[in-house]
């Protein structure tokens, strides 16, 4: 009974530690960011600067940095700011319904709520002809309008840090195809949740789910200066894909995506477990880093364009 126990609580703990529905892992929303960085203009990046001083975690994101090279890696990192308050004590985790009108608070760092709704907006898709439901809001869309108009706006600069902050993050999130669609078929008529519902087995190895494994191409965790190289890396996105700056056109293009390339075979209806081949995992690999690229230029120009 004992070792019963404690493998359950080994089980649960596991459960517990690995990451869900975090939308690139650091590594991703990092590497988006770096791109984004090196497009700046020198007058946005120095406004992107004063105003991430005012982030309760600055002085962690540059302990050991030198002087000179603090604000970039200020700006990297703090594109994971939005994942790493879910797990924060302080950050509390709750749905629209209980949040009620908190849910579309935009008031600095005084909220405290880690608002895991902001992170996606599921358009959905059905291949077979399965009602959908559209996808509920606040949501990663309005969050992004909403947090684009403050930083224009001449709110005060502690809420322009914390919208600065959600979109170094929420810009990169729309870009992961399954944080722009849910999948509703005859085997799942409620939806998989944005991919939460799949599960894959790669190599001999199964459980993953669709959407973390979706989440986790650009690699896990790593430095800013990691970001830096892995951006360095990535193919220059097309001018004229980077040059729309609408947001609801990059979620729409997102949800193409996950049709085209995320639900394609071997991903067949209902929960699976479904054997990724090598050819669904290079094209996957191929679509993570056209996206992370093309998510950095466009949150560069929006940030260029915003930024006061
Ligand atoms: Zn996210």
């Amino acid at each position: 009974m004992r070792k019963l126990l404690e493998a359950a609580v080994a089980v649960t703990f596991l459960a517990l530690s690995t990451p869900t529905a975090r939308a690139w892992w650091d590594m991703g929303h990092m590497t988006v960011a770096a791109v984004a960085y090196e497009r700046l203009t020198p007058a946005a990046r120095a406004r992107a600067a004063a105003l991430l001083r005012l982030n309760p975690k600055f002085d962690n994101w540059t302990r050991g940095v030198p002087p000179e090279e603090q604000d970039r890696a200020a700006f990297v990192h703090a594109a994971t700011w939005a994942d790493d308050i879910k797990r924060s004590r302080d950050y509390r985790r709750s749905s629209i319904a209980q949040d009620g009108a908190d849910a579309v608070a935009n008031i600095g760092y005084a909220d405290h709520l880690a608002h895991d709704y902001w992170h996606y907006v599921d358009l959905p898709y059905s291949p077979d002809g399965t009602p959908g439901e559209p996808p509920q809001a606040p949501n990663a869309l309005t969050q992004i309008e909403a947090f684009r108009r403050t930083l224009a706006s001449d709110a005060s600069d502690d809420v322009k840090s914390y919208d600065l902050v959600w979109l170094l993050h929420l810009v990169g999130d729309v870009h992961q195809p399954l944080h722009a669609t849910s999948r509703f078929s005859r085997g799942l008529p409620n939806g998989d949740r944005g991919g939460n519902t799949e599960t894959v087995c790669l190599a001999f190895t199964c459980g993953a789910k669709l959407h973390a494994y979706w989440d986790g191409l650009l690699g896990d965790r790593g430095s800013p200066s990691d970001a830096e190289a892995l951006a360095a890396t990535l193919p220059s996105p097309d001018a004229t894909a980077a040059a729309v700056d609408d947001p609801a056109t990059w979620v729409k293009e997102s949800e193409r995506l996950a049709e085209q390339f995320v639900y394609a075979g071997p991903i067949g209806d209902g929960a699976g477990p479904f054997a990724l081949t090598d050819a669904y995992q290079a094209d996957a690999k191929r679509v993570a880093e056209q996206q992370v690229a093309l998510a950095g230029a466009r949150l560069s120009q929006l940030l260029d364009r915003a930024l006061r």
